[in-house]
């Protein structure tokens, strides 16, 4: 209760991107209590279950409080900081030494903070040197972030949420709001119920928002860009192209206008399995708007053609001027709490302050701030999977995994999991026990969200500030402090001079000077006190800014904006015979990724306490299937066995099971049977949907 909290402290909900503004109640030194800022404007005091819970899990059974060391008989036990620096260190040199820094190979997270994000990039690229940096935003955001570029010549949604108080039409598409993002959800709906917009849903499940739409596409899985070239052709057939924005603001149109010219609503109906008369409904929709909102996520992003897809809903944006306008925009919306700063502060496949890494000027310019040769830093990056291969080709050695459970997330799981059980060392930073942290040389336990200060960025570019609410629990440590003391007992004290979080993020916001996430005007006391700021932010003054391109100006050379060209190709892997269902995967509302901290909440678990497969009545009908029954589902890759709950938000011949249940929660994880396809872009995987078979036990 309230009355029993001696102080509250700011901070920000760090489960998903929508990034509520929150205050931590705290007690003797202890988290008692989270309720939400009334004052602040993403979610005006409102909080969904995940974070009115979070409280109970700082301290929850599981938490990491001691480095851990495997030892001579293969047990793991506690020892020392110093004895854990030295061993990483140690083992880090001796790699180095004998194979070169392409031995070694950093897996992080969307769930650091910025600071993290730019003091582990630093450390990665600058000092250990390694071309090897990825993280798990490869597995949700990767297409979003190739798409922004190709598209609009840089990363970085260009909408605000409070475009959905002034759209008079929402494109929801591979998004399940109500689960994934439940206040933003909330926002929608409150437009909704207004009266204040329409809505379509594409989606080859009956997500909630699919009860209030005025259309619903119930699309095979992988076929978004059939249906987005087909209603780009009746945008173009029925005269409703922007003509004075295209000509001004962009390039590639007439590329598009002949490609799609084939695609009537017909054609994409046979591929889709929607009317072609709804199609044609939604093209004429969306070219008959004043202000469209699109908003995706997953459903999008994880198939072979994640990134076509974004650049198709561009394309329809653009022909349509639909984009810098109020209302108007096409709105990707991150996953994970941070999955912004990793992009921006250069987590992975980019240089801080969204420089590229193929670029040699935006190369020369980190080399010259870090004081390093333009020849230490990669040309290209390397994504995740490609660690993966790395290591099971005996050419990275040494694996540092941090905040994140690939033994449960990476596509095909049991291969995944094997290829980290044979990397010669494998050391892991987390919170809690994981299926990870089991497999683990060394264990180094982090402070979590409430036990440290930083800032993180939501899917509106809201920079957010978290001030440290109690000490870490036992002898955990931030991530910051990790990385930093690593630095320096590697003989690069000179690099990390930071004693703050904070002394890191102006060191990281003097290099977004010009850059699109320019933050030069952010403190950490101005976003406390004005509940977040939009960048770019570039001097003190600046309020932020709610919307890009509101000129027409975009981030590639010329200015321009660029229509892309991009035809349909199936599904690398279909239903056949053999595997006759489509299988997806997706969120539910209580939980978080694989449980490490929600499957610790009593009052969330006991909501969702086991892992289910959805079947379709007339398929339950067919194959015997009950709601209850212990079913097994079969790819090419893996079995698992779940209980069935027979509903029709399922289509028949699709399967849906949840992400989040792994092994430590009584369940294979769904990944065992999804496969490694990636989109060619992007090289995200496509792990939404996969070919399945389904038997009663
Ligand atoms: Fe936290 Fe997301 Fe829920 Fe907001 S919607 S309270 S950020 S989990």
């Amino acid at each position: 209760p309230a009355e029993r909290v001696e102080r509250w402290t700011t901070s920000t909900c760090q489960f998903c991107a929508t990034g509520c503004g929150l205050q931590i109640g705290t007690t003797a030194g202890e988290p008692v209590m989270v309720r939400g800022n009334p004052d602040h404007p993403v979610n005006q005091g409102l909080l969904c279950q995940k974070s009115l819970h979070q409280a109970e899990v700082v301290r929850a059974e599981g938490r990491l409080g001691d480095p851990q060391l495997r030892d001579a008989d293969g047990e793991l036990s506690a020892v020392g900081w110093d004895r854990a620096f030295d061993e990483l260190v140690g083992r880090l040199r001796a790699v180095i030494d004998e194979h070169g820094p392409q031995a070694v190979a950093i897996y992080n997270t969307g769930q650091l903070l910025q600071e993290e994000f730019y003091t582990l990039s630093k450390l990665a690229r600058g000092a250990i040197k390694t071309p090897n940096l990825d993280g798990n935003p490869r597995l949700c955001m990767a297409s979003a972030v190739t798409g922004y570029q190709r598209s609009f010549g840089s990363d970085g949604p260009p909408n605000a949420y409070a475009d959905l108080a002034e759209t008079d039409l929402v494109y929801l598409t591979g998004a399940n709001l109500h689960e994934a993002h439940p206040i933003l959800g909330g926002r929608l709906m409150a437009r909704l119920q207004e009266g204040g917009c329409k809505l379509i849903v594409a989606d080859p499940r009956a997500v909630q928002f699919t009860r209030l739409a005025d259309l619903y596409l119930p699309i095979r899985p992988g076929t978004d860009v059939a249906l987005l070239n087909a209603m780009q052709h009746v945008v173009i057939r029925d005269g409703l192209v922007d003509r004075a924005y295209l000509d001004a603001h962009t390039t590639g149109y007439d590329e598009v206008a002949a490609l799609v010219a084939d695609w009537t609503p017909q054609r994409a109906a046979e591929v889709c399995g929607v009317p072609a008369a709804d199609i044609e409904t939604a093209g004429r929709w969306f070219g008959e708007a004043n202000a469209t909102t699109s908003l995706w996520t997953m459903g999008i992003n994880q198939q072979t053609q994640g990134v076509a897809a974004v650049n198709q809903m561009c394309n329809l944006h653009l022909m349509t001027g639909q984009v810098g306008r109020p209302g108007a925009g096409p709105f990707s919306l991150t996953g994970q709490p941070s999955s912004m700063d990793f992009r921006q502060a250069g987590g992975g496949g980019s240089l801080p302050g969204y420089r590229s890494l193929a670029k040699p000027e935006h190369r020369q310019q980190i080399a010259d701030a870090w004081g390093i040769e333009l020849e230490d830093l990669p040309e290209a990056p390397v994504a995740a999977h490609r660690i993966w291969e790395g290591i099971e080709a005996g050419d990275i050695r040494f694996l540092w995994v941090i905040g994140t459970n690939p033994a449960v997330t990476f596509p095909d799981t049991r291969w995944a999991t094997e290829v980290l059980r044979n990397v010669e060392t494998l050391v892991v930073q987390d919170v809690f026990e994981t299926e990870t942290t089991e497999l683990a040389d060394l264990v180094l336990p982090a402070a979590m969200w409430g036990e440290k200060a930083g800032t993180f960025t939501n899917s509106e570019r809201r920079v957010n500030v978290l001030r440290q609410a109690v000490q870490p629990y036992g002898r955990a440590r931030s991530d910051f402090d990790i990385f930093v003391e690593v630095g320096r007992r590697l003989g690069f004290a000179e690099m990390f001079p930071f004693a703050t979080t904070e002394d890191a993020f102006d060191e990281f916001k003097a290099l977004t000077e010009g850059r699109p996430c320019d933050l030069r005007g952010i403190t950490y006391d101005r976003l406390e006190a004005e509940h977040g700021l939009q960048w770019p932010v570039p001097d003190t003054a600046s309020p932020g800014t709610p919307r890009l391109y509101t000129e027409g100006r975009f981030n590639t050379e010329d200015g321009r904006a660029v229509l892309h060209a991009m035809d349909y190709v199936p599904p690398l892997e279909a239903p056949d015979a053999s595997y006759p269902f489509w299988l997806n995967t997706g969120r539910v509302q209580e939980h978080w990724h694989t449980m490490t901290k929600t499957g610790r909440m009593p009052s969330v678990l006991k909501r969702s306490p086991e892992n289910y497969v959805e079947v379709n009545p007339d398929d339950a009908r067919r194959l015997g299937i009950r709601s209850g029954d212990r079913v097994r589902l079969r790819s090419r890759r893996g079995q698992m066995e779940v209980p069935a709950r027979v509903t029709a938000k399922v289509a028949p011949g699709s399967l849906f099971v949840p992400m989040h249940f792994g092994p430590k929660f009584g369940s294979r994880p769904v990944n065992d049977l999804t496969g490694r396809f990636f989109d060619e872009l992007s090289f995200q995987p496509a792990l939404k949907h996969t070919a399945a078979a389904l038997e009663l036990l």
